[in-house]
């Protein structure tokens, strides 16, 4: 059994103050994503706004409880968006700052790209987006079209499209990724302004997680300096796939600790709002209680492997698809608990269920996540413990 330590317990403790104090403007956000505008003084979105900028270009961050955090660990990661998620996972993805992008700007960024990128985080609160997923290839991004070409004249330009795009109307900067030849090694990542001519982007109606005011994303000959070209500085094959693999990685026990904290809000809301339950309604929620204190510790566990070997992704899957079915039961149970009408007469719950069916599809859906979980055991790389 994982245990954390005296910092991030600290972390924990106060990280669980924060998600109580976004209950009060989750539903707003839900409604409204723009909400997230006029919550930028709030704790956790100050703190989200600037995780994953490194000390070294933040060195006078605020400390939390005596202890800096930078996000730069999967395991501090995690405990932060358990909590944050248990508030509202809605703002945990609306919040402003390098969020997605933050991960492969580490891996990927040189010294002046850094530079620029964290300067402008730095500045004022800034949206970033990530674009991977296309019309017509979610699951499969290894198919993906949009291209980048040579401009004629030492630059680039990006066309094609980019759908579900988390921020993506709302952010100033973002990473694309496209194809600059075929083949597997054949994926480029690219800084983009969104200010830039021919780059168009929407909000697209959504059913959960509003807060992330998923957008449609249009690449219409925009311009790319060659310098923000990332991993310029690597060969091909440790900047397409390669970085793709390591980030998604990395960032997946995150997204498993955002579906764990749906979860547990649904949980935790039976408690506050039901009053007395019968004998059974009590045995019930007792299980489900302790089924979720074992996905943390799978999560914690998967935290743990990415931070020590990035490469090794395949407990992080088993973790992220028993988590998102965790969400999508126990929000689903939480609503038997209020009787036939509950989607109706508890709002908060029907946003909680809706937001867990949200994040099956984030970071690969269940099935890409089971088909990675049984790679490793097949390849012995998971143990069947
Ligand atoms: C809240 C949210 C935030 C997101 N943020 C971003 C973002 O910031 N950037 C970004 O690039 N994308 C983002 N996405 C998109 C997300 O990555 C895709 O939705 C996901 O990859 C699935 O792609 P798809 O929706 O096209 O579904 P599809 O790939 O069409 O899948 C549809 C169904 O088919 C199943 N399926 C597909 N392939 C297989 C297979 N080989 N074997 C078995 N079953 C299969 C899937 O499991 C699923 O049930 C986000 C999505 C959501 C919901």
């Amino acid at each position: 059994m994982i245990e954390l330590d005296d910092r991030l317990r600290t972390a924990r403790g106060h990280a669980r103050d924060w998600g109580r104090d976004l209950r009060a403007t989750a539903l707003d956000l839900d409604r409204d994503p723009d909400t997230v505008r006029r919550c930028l003084d709030n704790p956790a979105v100050r703190h989200l706004s600037t995780m994953l900028i490194p000390d070294e270009w933040m060195p006078d961050r605020p400390l939390i409880g005596g202890y800096r955090f930078d996000g730069m660990t999967a395991m501090e990661r995690v405990v932060f968006a358990e909590e944050i998620a248990a508030g509202d996972a809605g703002m945990m993805l609306a919040a402003p700052g390098p969020s997605l992008s933050g991960v492969l700007i580490d891996l990927l960024a040189d010294r002046e790209q850094k530079d620029w990128f964290y300067g402008r985080m730095l500045a004022e609160p800034t949206w970033t987006f990530f674009a991977l997923t296309e019309p017509d290839h979610g699951s499969d991004a290894g198919a993906m079209q949009t291209a980048l070409e040579p401009d004629g004249e030492g630059g680039l330009r990006l066309r094609g499209a980019k759908r579900y795009i988390g921020n993506g109307a709302r952010a100033s900067i973002g990473i694309v990724f496209a194809r600059d030849r075929p083949g597997p090694l054949g994926a480029t990542a690219v800084l983009v302004e969104t200010g830039s001519a021919g780059f168009k982007a929407e909000p697209i109606p959504t059913v959960g997680l509003r807060g992330a005011q998923l957008s449609a994303i249009l690449l219409d000959d925009v311009p790319v300096p060659a310098g923000r070209v990332l991993g310029r500085h690597l060969s091909p094959t440790r900047r397409g796939v390669w970085s793709g693999v390591q980030m998604f990685n990395r960032l997946r026990p995150g997204v498993a600790a955002i579906a764990l904290g749906i979860a547990r809000a649904a949980h935790e809301y039976v408690a506050s709002q039901r009053g007395s339950l019968s004998k059974s309604e009590r045995l019930r929620w007792e299980r489900t209680g302790r089924r979720i204190d074992g996905v943390r510790q799978l999560i914690w566990r998967a935290a743990a492997v990415v931070d020590a070997r990035p490469a090794d992704g395949h407990l992080a899957s088993a973790a992220k698809a028993r988590a998102a079915r965790l969400a999508e039961e126990v929000t689903l149970e939480a609503l038997g608990y209020f009787g036939p009408g509950a989607r109706l007469t508890q709002p908060m719950l029907d946003k909680l269920v809706r937001d867990a069916r949200g994040v099956e599809f984030m970071e690969g859906t269940g099935n890409i996540q089971r088909l990675n979980t049984f790679q490793g055991l097949v390849q012995g790389k998971l143990d069947r413990g």
